[in-house]
């Protein structure tokens, strides 16, 4: 009877998380390391019959334009923002793939009690797996279920896990991307 209950539990949890997708467009195009398209298609008429030493001077200036656009954005990301304040670093990186679960971390927009209660989707805003109100931070940084693999990474980067260090965390070696995600 327990495990039917869980059962069905469960059903319902992941039927609301993967229904639930909301994420502004600009914060998305920053986790999936996309310029956005108007920049693109700047880009590509100023490159047009262009070498390739400009071609390369242009990305370069695209991606110049998009930071400071990404912080010129006060309405909305500011929890992506505060995980990639830098979207040359993040996109140019040289491993790591951003998968579902990944983009709702970055995001803040996700799986999280209190996101999920905003928008009434459920009763309370409290954490599934202790009492705590639950958000991205909660959940990535506090929350006890996640503890374990919280101490892996803290004890290979040497420091307590942060919103600061842990973007870095995940660019700066293969390991600790793996490790965070
Ligand atoms: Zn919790």
């Amino acid at each position: 009877m327990k495990t039917m209950l869980k059962k069905a539990q469960r059903k319902v949890v992941t039927r609301i998380c993967s229904a639930y997708r909301a994420i502004s467009t600009v914060a998305a195009l920053v986790i999936s390391g996309t310029p956005p398209i108007r920049l693109q298609i700047k880009e590509r008429a100023r490159t047009y019959g262009k070498d390739e030493d400009t071609k390369r001077q242009e990305k370069e200036e695209t991606i110049r334009k998009w930071q400071r656009e990404w912080e010129d954005t006060v309405e909305v990301g500011q929890w992506t923002k505060r995980l990639i304040p830098n979207v040359a670093t993040w996109t140019n990186r040289k491993h790591g793939n951003v998968d579902y679960y990944l983009t709702q971390m970055l995001s803040g927009h996700g799986c999280f009690a209190a996101h999920l209660h905003k928008f009434a989707l459920i009763e309370s805003d409290i954490c599934w797996y202790c009492q705590e109100r639950d958000d991205a931070t909660h959940t990535f940084l506090h929350c006890i279920r996640w503890t374990r693999e919280r101490t892996i990474v803290e004890t290979a980067i040497g420091e307590t896990l942060s919103t600061e260090n842990i973007t870095n965390t995940m660019i700066d070696s293969k390991e600790g991307w793996d490790d965070t995600t």
